[in-house]
């Protein structure tokens, strides 16, 4: 970490803060990541219009620490777009039941599953719900739903056997009038999809849904099927005018680009997250994990980690100065241990950073604790005891101890190490950064 410092230390020399050249330089990243995770175009292109906007404001203020800012940024808009706050499931109003949701998307993209799977979280929350198959396309669709439905300990309506192809909304009304008669809380439509968008296929969407009026229509997505969720959503929202999405096979390696790409061209919430074969991976969906989920991505990180960089350099230069001179103080040094906590929480995401070995193993040494410890000592000692180590005495030490929770051993240790760098930095002046991101202390 320390040769990466002092290498770029040289290259961010004359930088005292972000430039606006960094803000483009960063969006531009961000801009490639996007593109790469299967983010439709038009949103990448508001997206970063809008993040560059707010980040050059950062990079114009005086503001403490830009980088961070313009992670937040990053992170704020990436929730603002994936749809802010969740949204619950539309219910009918008490008395007026049942509810009803109506499934529609793409054969394979999850619907029979699907069912299950909201059949068996509402019933989990008390509801009595019916599963009603009406995707009379393929010849195993309704056996699917029926072998679905009893894993899921909920009913199943199905046309009887034997009947020849039936007329699906004829099966979905006939649901209806069975879970309106016998007490049903939910109604779950499950609907037959095409391996393509037609007309024909939308046309019984539509003829299902104004039959049995739907308080939800759920689009079911697959997220991994890339830039062609767009045009698919599209489609569907033309189509039948969905008022929910669900992603599903978030399991697999896609990085939550369809997410983005189906919120930011429909406007349409996403509510549901699939996350596996089995009934019970599934889950609400949180904007602010899918931001973290989008912000792991590699490039991602790298920018944010460039963009750390740029900002401790700015620190360093400072002590850089300060060390020449002679002048590192334990105040300083609390500032920079500041710095270093942010590695605490940098930990977690870094180590997700595919490549990252040489810092992951620096990472895993980080100890936590240590710095708190350190911290606590330091915050312990007053202002001019912080600027000048020398008057520290034993009674003074003891109360150091005594007020941080440590021993005087700790508090010891602490100070012949602060001194012990201080001369080695005072050795090494003029070598610019070298120990100032505190870790020769640790
Ligand atoms: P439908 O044609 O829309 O009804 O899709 P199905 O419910 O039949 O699902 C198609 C395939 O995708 C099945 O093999 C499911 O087990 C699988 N599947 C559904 N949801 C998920 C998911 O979230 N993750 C994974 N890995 N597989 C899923
Ligand atoms: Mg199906």
């Amino acid at each position: 970490l320390q040769d990466r410092i002092s290498e770029s230390f040289k290259h961010l020399r004359k930088k005292g803060k972000l430039s606006e050249a960094d803000v483009d330089e960063t969006v531009g990243e961000i801009r490639r990541a996007l593109i790469e995770a299967d983010v439709a175009l038009e949103v990448v292109k508001d997206f970063s219009a809008r993040v560059k906007e707010k980040a050059y404001g950062a990079a114009r203020s005086e503001a403490l620490n830009p980088a961070q800012q313009i992670v937040k940024i990053v992170n704020d808009e990436l929730i603002e777009i994936l749809g802010g706050e969740d949204r619950e499931l539309h219910f009918a109003r008490p008395g007026k039941g049942p509810t009803v949701f109506m499934l529609a998307g793409l054969q394979g993209a999850g619907k029979t599953t699907l069912a299950g799977k909201l059949g068996r979280w509402l019933g989990k929350q008390d509801k009595k719900v019916l599963l009603v198959a009406a995707d009379l396309q393929r010849p195993n669709a309704v056996t699917q739903l029926e072998i679905v439905g009893e894993q899921a300990g909920v009913t199943v309506f199905a046309p009887e056997p034997g009947n020849g192809v039936g007329d699906p909304v004829d099966v979905a009304r006939r649901g209806l009038a069975l879970a309106s008669g016998s007490g049903y809380d939910v109604m779950i439509v499950d609907t037959a999809g095409r391996l393509g968008v037609d007309e024909e296929l939308m046309a019984q969407a539509r003829a299902i849904r104004d039959e049995v009026q739907p308080e939800e229509v759920l689009f079911v997505l697959d997220a991994m099927i890339g830039q062609d969720a767009v045009r698919t959503a599209r489609a569907f929202q033309e189509g039948v005018d969905f008022t929910g999405v669900v992603l599903t096979k978030l399991d697999g390696d896609a990085r939550g680009g369809a997410a983005l790409s189906v919120r930011g061209v429909t406007g349409v919430p996403v509510l549901f997250a699939s996350t596996g074969e089995g009934l019970d991976d599934f889950e609400r969906f949180h904007a602010d994990r899918m931001a973290s989920r989008i912000l792991d991505m590699g490039d991602m990180l790298s920018l944010i980690e460039k963009a750390q960089e740029t900002f401790d350099m700015e620190q360093a230069e400072k002590l850089a100065g300060k060390i020449q001179q002679g002048q590192l103080t334990l105040e300083d040094f609390l500032n920079q241990l500041q710095q270093i906590k942010k590695l605490g929480s940098m930990k977690k995401l870094l180590g997700m950073m595919p490549g990252a070995g040489k810092i992951r193993e620096q990472l895993d040494q980080f100890d936590e604790r240590e710095v708190d410890r350190i911290e606590a000592i330091v915050r312990s000692m007053t202002p001019a005891e912080r600027r000048d180590v020398k008057i520290l005495n034993g009674s003074r030490r003891a109360r150091i101890a005594a007020g941080s929770g440590t021993t005087v051993a700790d508090v010891n240790g602490l100070v012949d190490r602060f001194e012990m760098a201080q001369k080695m930095m005072g050795g090494m002046a003029g070598m610019a950064g070298a120990g100032a991101d505190g870790m020769g202390m640790m």
